[in-house]
């Protein structure tokens, strides 16, 4: 790139570069130009004719390579937005997901009261357990995690946040847990199939597989966090789970198969029925 190029030029040239990579290349190629310029967005568009240094260049272009490659542009900026708040994402977590805020919407609509003991079930960069730590400071919410390196994005999350009331503890979904009761269980596991050809897209590549696939069993860990629910959840308590678009009718069957009651799916803005509900019986 040469030296007189504006903001504009860069643009346009990053766009042209991401298209056919990526679904909304302007966007993306404002969002890594105003992270390497540390600069909001908007001033890219107040001041088309800034002319960024040689270092701001130079950087710009890896990052627009490193996108191009297939990273993921939440891993490229360290952030992604969840539930409106901003949240600090690295390799270790899976990146948040807009399809896991019917979840959350699902939590907050189930239980209305101001107190609950609510736990949130391999919590990755803590999305889940913050989005509803920031919508009900009454609640006492526990967040579980297998990884340390997840635990540990978690935490820094909930710190920068000031939600810091949330219990981390570390473990396989309810190992941590023993003797504990809640009134909602919530988890978003893995839940795509190791063979699944949707593993091959470049952009999961970069993420953890564990927070992915359980294996070949797409189901596996579904099963098990269903199949230990009972022993931890209030009568009249709540499960809900975020599973895959064909998966509804075999977690409704599990659930209630387990004894659980009221069995409900929820479909995703894509359409896709994403999140299933159910209660524990009250008697
Ligand atoms: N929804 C994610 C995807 O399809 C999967 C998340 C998960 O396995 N929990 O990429």
């Amino acid at each position: 790139m040469s030296a007189n190029l504006t903001t504009e030029d860069l643009l346009r040239q990053a766009t042209a570069r991401l298209a056919g990579t990526v679904d909304m290349p302007r966007l993306e190629a404002e969002l890594l130009l105003a992270h390497v310029l540390g600069v909001p967005r908007a001033r890219l568009r107040s001041h088309p004719e800034d002319r960024p240094d040689d270092v701001a260049r130079t950087r710009y272009a890896s990052l627009i390579e490193r996108r191009v490659s297939g990273e993921p542009l939440a891993y490229i900026v360290g952030e992604r937005e969840f539930w409106s708040l901003p949240l600090a994402v690295s390799p270790a977590v899976l990146v948040p997901r807009p399809e896991t805020e019917l979840l959350v919407e699902r939590a907050l609509a189930l239980h209305t009261a101001p107190t609950a003991r609510v736990v949130d079930l391999g919590t990755g960069s803590g999305a889940i357990a913050l989005a509803l730590a920031h919508e009900r400071p009454g609640w006492s919410i526990t967040a579980t995690d297998i990884s340390q390196d997840a635990l540990a994005v978690a935490r820094a999350n909930a710190e920068r946040l000031g939600l810091q009331r949330i219990e981390f503890l570390h473990g396989s979904w309810f190992e941590p847990l023993a003797g504990r009761i809640f009134d909602l269980v919530l988890s978003n596991p893995p839940y795509v199939a190791a063979d699944d050809p949707a593993l091959l897209q470049p952009e999961l590549g970069y993420e953890p597989s564990a927070a992915l696939t359980p294996g070949p069993d797409a189901l596996a860990c579904l099963r098990e966090i269903i199949a230990g629910a009972p022993e931890h959840l209030e009568r009249g308590g709540w499960i809900v789970l975020e599973h895959g678009a064909q998966q509804a009718p075999l977690v409704a069957r599990e659930l209630v198969a387990r004894g659980f009651t009221h069995v409900r799916s929820h479909r995703d803005l894509a359409g896709h029925e994403r999140v299933t509900e159910a209660q524990w019986p009250a008697a």
